[in-house]
């Protein structure tokens, strides 16, 4: 796969992005959460680009390569490789919040099964755990913390426009899951969004516990 680069950016600073994505992938999918190819995830390179996953890539085996550029509009840029066909969910929180650098999405049992549960409350709520000041600025546990669950479908303008009225009511958004398909979190860098992802399992994962001992 070749990749060309627009002249403002530098091909350290791409290999730089690229290799943090492929590194993340990698060690996400040793942790089980991007089965059969399942999940994306990307990294602001500046203003105006970001780096991405390739649709379809084992998510185990991802190199440098495996990552090409796009614009905030979601468009390949110097490539001829599809990205991932959820591009514009990432597009989405760049363009939302130029602080945010990383977007991570996976697909784990945890993530899928509560999505599940959760569906029809549209929402989860999240309260009284330690792990809630994992998830930046939130100082306590005492604190009501919404992650919520929006419908699935292919049609992404469809998902796009659910997160923009979530945004748009006000509310605060840290995550959302896709109702049967996974979460989506994001950060100022991907120390941060590691933290937001291995956080938000655990939760996720305490709260089907709770539901299941208390049945
Ligand atoms: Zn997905």
């Amino acid at each position: 796969m070749s990749q060309t680069l627009p002249d403002s950016i530098s091909p350290a600073l791409f290999a730089e992005r690229a290799d943090a994505v492929a590194d993340a992938a990698r060690e996400l999918a040793l942790s089980g959460w991007t089965p059969a190819t399942s999940s994306n995830f990307s990294m602001r390179v500046d203003a105006d680009h970001a780096a991405i996953t390739i649709s379809g890539r084992d998510k185990g085996k991802l190199g440098r390569d495996d990552i090409m550029l796009i614009d905030m509009q979601g468009k390949a840029v110097g490539t001829s490789a599809r990205p991932s066909a959820e591009t514009e969910l990432h597009t989405q929180i760049y363009r939302r919040w130029p602080e945010m650098n990383v977007v991570l999405h996976t697909h784990s049992r945890t993530q899928s099964v509560a999505s599940r549960l959760f569906a029809k409350d549209g929402v989860i709520r999240l309260e009284g755990w330690e792990l809630q000041k994992a998830i930046a600025g939130q100082t306590t546990h005492d604190a009501e913390l919404l992650i919520p669950v929006f419908p699935n479908t292919q049609h992404m303008p469809e998902l796009v426009a659910q997160v923009d009225a979530w945004i748009d009511a006000g509310k605060p958004l840290y995550a959302y899951l896709i109702n049967g398909h996974g979460i989506y979190t994001w950060g100022r860098d991907m120390a941060e969004t590691r933290r937001h992802l291995e956080a938000l399992e655990f939760l996720l994962g305490c709260e089907l516990d709770l539901k299941r001992l208390s049945a």
